[in-house]
């Protein structure tokens, strides 16, 4: 994908990476955004506004993609916490992924989603007793340990099962991890265990013979988009992983060297080299395969953000237009609340605006940069601050791209008690509800109490 900045094109009808996004991902019919070949029109038609929808052609593709310049060297998993919906994590499920779960519940919708047990692994720095219980009681493939209190309950818990669980040690890299790379290690993290200490967790694990160490996990950054950032993360994995089989005398099983593949959301940023990961990944398996303490492993990715990002829209209808001192705002029916971070409040540092396209006007010329909100009561309800979009007016869409990751499920959704809004997944050109709109006030349940 190679991105035009705006200001060297002549008739920009969106913006630069939305442009380039539109046309790899969704279609434009009439002026009007389409996704998966049904027009955002249409959608909002049938299923109401505010609107997630998520193209499963496109989550498939770029598993199919991830996975074929990984071959050989190592297996997908979906980490599940970047969207959770059965609907979605079954899709990669079908195609082979395994699932990464990080709570109780996601283990139940990892079930719903189709996966084995033995295809999910759960991390998560402080695992509650019933959820651990329940992971025991199911067999998965592996619990990721990432304290000391930890080892003692899946230790006491897997006893009074009768059972031997598999577990992995998460490494919170040390500095001399750093090497070239920006990114990981050498920080203080609530995150699995210092490197500096491991000698004192494997002691921990071997004392417990109701636990059997069958994995190494590290997993130190996320919304990377330098191949080479990521390679050197999985190189220093690998070389974690020989040391503790070295330590115990006996090479571990599989190696998780996490996810945080990173996609763009703002102009200028670039897309995370698939060539030169599947480049880095043949010489890295090679090295691998010469090293007895590493060749008979299974080593796996936990993407999440990568396979299901770009697959989602998340669709706003303008209430209203209305300039305020020479600023114009474009207040929609989404915000924040179902959209957390295109308002730039999850964790971002800077607050850049997601790509925002009139969904409606994809063919009408730009005008000066809008601020899109939504409906809350706070300013922290802005969706985009230098929006460049068309004369818009009520009863347009609004999309924002980017959205099928980390969307609905990272949001405060009680935040002002509006109502839930509907997801929609269209795959093989046909749309279904996968989660009707809802009364934010109608009860919740939660199947672990
Ligand atoms: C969140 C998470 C992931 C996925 O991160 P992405 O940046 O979405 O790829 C993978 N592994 C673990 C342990 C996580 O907590």
């Amino acid at each position: 994908m190679s991105v035009v900045p705006l200001a060297s094109r002549s008739e920009a009808a969106v913006p630069a990476l939305a442009e380039a996004l539109i046309s790899e991902n969704f279609g434009v019919r009439d002026g009007v955004l389409t996704v998966g070949g049904t027009a955002a029109t249409e959608l909002a038609a049938a299923y109401g506004s505010p609107l997630y929808v998520y193209d499963g052609d496109v989550i498939v593709r770029r598993y199919k993609a991830l996975a074929a310049a990984l071959a050989g060297f190592a297996d997908v998993y979906y980490s599940i916490k970047a969207n959770p919906h059965p609907a979605v994590a079954r899709l990669l499920v079908e195609q082979g992924a395994g699932l990464e779960i990080a709570s109780g519940a996601e283990l139940l919708l990892a079930e719903a989603a189709g996966a084995r047990p033995s295809d999910i692994l759960f991390a998560g720095p402080g695992k509650g007793e019933r959820e651990l219980d329940l992971a025991i009681a199911r067999g998965i493939g592996e619990i990721h340990l990432e304290s000391f209190e930890e080892i003692e309950i899946v230790a006491a818990l897997a006893a009074a099962q009768g059972k031997i669980a598999n577990i992995a040690i998460r490494i919170n890299p040390s500095s001399a991890a750093q090497g070239g790379a920006m990114r990981m290690g050498g920080k203080p993290a609530a995150f699995g265990f210092d490197e500096e200490i491991i000698g004192d967790v494997l002691a921990a694990i071997a004392a417990r013979p109701s636990l059997h160490l069958s994995g190494v996990h590290l997993f130190a950054g996320t919304q990377i988009l330098d191949a080479d950032v990521l390679l050197h993360q999985w190189s220093y994995g690998l070389k974690l992983a020989a040391d503790v089989g070295r330590r115990t005398g006996s090479p571990v099983a599989r190696i998780d060297l996490g996810g945080g593949l990173g996609i763009p959301y703002h102009d200028g940023d670039k897309t995370l080299d698939l060539d030169a990961i599947e480049v880095g990944a043949r010489r890295l398996d090679e090295e691998r395969r010469a090293d007895p303490w590493l060749a008979g492993a299974q080593i796996l990715i936990e993407p999440g953000r990568y396979l299901t990002g770009p697959a989602g829209v998340y669709l706003s209808r303008v209430r209203a237009v209305k300039t305020s001192r020479g600023q114009r705002f474009v207040i929609g029916d989404g915000g924040m609340h179902h959209h957390l971070a295109a308002s730039g409040n999850l964790g971002q540092v800077i607050k850049r605006d997601y790509p925002i396209v009139a969904a409606t006007r994809l063919s009408d010329p730009l005008r000066t940069p809008a601020t899109v909100v939504g409906p809350l009561c706070t300013p922290l309800d802005t969706l985009g601050r230098q929006t460049v979009l068309p004369d818009v007016a009520a009863g347009d869409l609004v999309a924002i791209l980017q959205s099928g990751a980390y969307g609905l499920s990272a949001s405060p959704v009680g935040f002002l008690s509006h109502p839930m809004p509907a997801e929609v997944l269209v795959h093989g050109g046909q749309a279904t509800l996968i989660r009707p709109a809802g009364d934010f006030s109608a009860p919740l349940v939660n199947p672990l109490g």
